[in-house]
């Protein structure tokens, strides 16, 4: 295949077996692991956990990425599975318990993935848990297929953006992605704690990147009325070996508190916030 499918817009030739563009992966979709994850925000995890599905390669590449070792382009030790194999990996994972198939950045297999969803009925919500990067043409695709859209909302300013994902459109692709994905899903809705289908939007803070985080509450509470759409505030950022500059440090008490206050002055309200303890590494799977 030449792929299109993300806003890279490499044009590479994917096949089976090898992957040219920025993600870095082949056509047939690579799955690192596949898990029951506790660690997803409660309205995900139930009694036993997410049944979380890691799938290799990025089309972001972030260089504070936690999952590195799976994310990278050379993510070797991964499995290649086809749509059979998809689909009997998501049916393990209900066996076991898993409140909800959690896909973890499935964007650049999203044509494997729509076919093992495409005429199965699982009895748990689908999760697109996702970068927040893509098309809005890409995801018209699964309309009707995902329950539950998870997006991350990174940046909302240019500069960090391209100082850390080298993608200075960041905030224009998401922008225009978050709403489509909250079209197909409608307002949130729980029952007995648990999400049964809507739109959560993920915010990582990242250490001295204080006014991104600003604009990025500014656009979720201009976008979004109370009761649409779920908002986590992310605390979790753990420096990766070698960090340096701003990335080098934890976020602070008081980065993480001003950026509660500013959340809820903005009117923000349904969503989750996370304790300090959330910030180990402990909460990465291993790989
Ligand atoms: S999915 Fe991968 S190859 Fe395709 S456009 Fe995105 S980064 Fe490039």
């Amino acid at each position: 295949m030449i792929c299109n499918l993300c806003p890279r817009d490499c044009h590479a030739v994917r096949t089976p077996d090898s992957g040219g563009g920025v993600c870095g992966m082949p056509s047939a979709a690579v799955v690192a692991k596949s898990m029951l994850h506790r660690w997803e925000e409660p309205c995900l995890t139930g009694e036993h956990g997410a049944g979380a599905v890691f799938f290799a390669g990025c089309s972001l590449q972030c260089n504070y990425c936690q999952n590195r070792v799976i994310s990278r382009p050379d993510a070797a030790r991964c499995q290649t599975v086809d749509v059979a194999g998809l689909r009997e990996t998501f049916r393990n994972l209900i066996r076991r318990g898993a409140a909800c198939l959690d896909l973890v950045t499935p964007t650049h297999f999203v044509h494997v993935v729509r076919e093992a969803l495409r005429g199965e009925q699982y009895p748990v919500p689908v999760v697109w848990n996702s970068g927040g990067y893509e098309k809005p043409d890409t995801l018209r695709t699964l309309d009707g297929l995902v329950q539950i859209y998870m997006p991350d909302l990174k940046y909302a300013l240019p500069e960090p953006a391209q100082a850390y994902s080298g993608a200075a459109d960041y905030f224009r692709w998401a922008a225009a992605a978050i709403p489509e994905m909250f079209r197909q899903t409608g307002r949130y809705r729980m029952e007995n704690g648990q999400l049964l289908s809507g739109v959560l939007i993920r915010h990582l803070i990242l250490p001295g990147e204080m006014e991104n985080t600003r604009r990025v509450i500014d656009w979720v509470s201009r976008t979004f009325r109370p009761g649409d759409v779920l908002f986590s505030l992310m605390r979790q950022y753990t420096p990766q070996p070698g960090a340096t500059g701003r990335l080098a440090r934890r976020v602070t008490g008081a980065e993480y508190r001003a950026a509660v206050a500013y959340m809820r002055n903005c009117g923000i309200t349904d969503g989750y916030t996370q304790d300090a303890a959330s910030a180990v590494s402990d909460y990465t799977p291993d790989f």
